[in-house]
């Protein structure tokens, strides 16, 4: 059975996922360069009042570093966007564990509790949810979690006696964080409903294909893009479908609809859309093809679905009209020219394929 997100191309594109990753690789360019200015800042100011710890001493240069690295190879696309936020994530999170360790050894986080560390410490949360599926995420936070609970409660049994304001810091941390990873897991939660919802309202339930909306919305972000006569589309309706419908039944019917969606499906490639325009018409924009090609495709697509009959036995045929994007064009213009060149094909008998004029 076809699923609307096989195709990856058929995303749209408010949200589809190379804009998404485009303004993931905005804010990574804007916030390393941030980030390493705060981790070196952060060293001189303590340079310079002689508080540097031993962590601090050595971790900080070697987060601005990170950083800058990082800013670097993201910005020469030597490396994924995701790749970076791993890298960031790793980076901060070995930093926060290794300053849990330092603050309970020397036993500053008895007497003054955690300090600047518990503003810091729970950003790993939201950078974790942010890049990794929720089940991930949440396994990936509790692990750190817990691993600065350890920490932290080795040290209490290990004899350390924390002054009143240190415990109470102590314990408000650690709940806290409780709390940030549970909220998270809630925003988690309805971000898994919000693309699933938005997946259901971009698919066709009957064939799985991009569905009328979903297929419009691409073509509007493929021709925004295209350079004239650099984009095909072709419509594609069934011959004579009612008459399957009255002979064989709706639900034979159905079952056709989503053979031929599946046969159609087989001879395009990865960045081509296929989406179920109407009842028993089915539209295909084809990126980088002439008005030639175009046709020989339709061609193609229609021996697909003729050459061997569906359901058990019935022979089906299609009708196509072909139009190529032109200067100029908007997408109802180049729909209505594929549209006249359907209804040419009809006229002339079916089972062909007709240009646009
Ligand atoms: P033509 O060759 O001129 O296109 O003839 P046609 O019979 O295919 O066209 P017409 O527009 O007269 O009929 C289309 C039929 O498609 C009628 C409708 O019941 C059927 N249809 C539309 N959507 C579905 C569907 O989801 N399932 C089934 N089984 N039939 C559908
Ligand atoms: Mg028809
Ligand atoms: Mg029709």
């Amino acid at each position: 059975m076809l699923r609307y997100p096989h195709r990856q191309a058929m995303n749209p594109s408010p949200v589809d996922p190379s804009a998404l990753e485009a303004s993931r690789r905005r804010t990574g360019l804007l916030l390393l360069p941030l980030a390493a200015m705060a981790t070196a800042t952060a060293w001189l100011m303590s340079y310079a009042n002689h508080s540097l710890n031993p962590v601090d001493r050595w971790l900080l240069p070697l987060l601005t570093l990170e950083a800058l690295l990082l800013w670097g190879l993201l910005y020469l696309r030597r490396l994924s966007v995701r790749e970076v936020e791993m890298g960031t994530v790793v980076g901060l999170g070995a930093y926060q564990l290794a300053m849990q360790v330092y603050l309970v050894i020397s036993g500053e986080v008895y007497r003054d509790g955690f300090g600047a560390t518990s503003l810091w410490y729970p950003l790993m949360f939201p950078l974790i949810f942010l890049i990794l599926p929720r089940e991930q995420a949440l396994r990936f936070s509790v692990t750190y979690y817990l691993l600065g609970l350890t920490i932290g409660l080795v040290g209490l049994a290990l004899g350390a006696s924390p002054s009143l304001k240190a415990l109470n810091s102590f314990v408000q941390f650690y709940v806290v964080c409780v709390v940030y990873l549970v909220l998270l897991d809630i925003y988690a939660r309805v971000r898994e409903q919000y693309f699933l919802m938005r997946q259901m309202a971009h698919t066709d339930p009957l064939t799985g294909l991009a569905n009328r909306r979903a297929g419009r919305e691409c073509l509007e972000h493929t021709l925004n893009r295209a350079a004239p006569g650099s984009a095909a589309v072709i419509l594609a309706d069934l011959d004579h479908f009612k008459a399957v419908n009255d002979r064989y039944g709706h639900s034979v019917g159905d079952q056709v609809l989503r053979e031929v969606a599946f046969r159609l499906d087989q001879e395009l490639r990865e960045g081509d859309l296929l989406a179920r325009w109407g009842g028993e018409e089915f539209l295909i924009l084809v990126q980088g093809a002439d008005l030639e090609q175009a046709q020989r495709l339709a061609q193609r697509l229609g021996a697909a679905v003729q050459e061997q009959p569906v359901a058990g036995g019935i022979g089906i045929s299609l009708s196509f009209g072909v139009a190529v994007f032109r200067p100029g064009d908007s997408v109802e213009t180049l729909l209505e020219r594929a549209d006249q060149a359907l209804y040419r094909a009809k006229h002339l008998g079916r089972r062909r394929v007709e240009l646009e004029a």
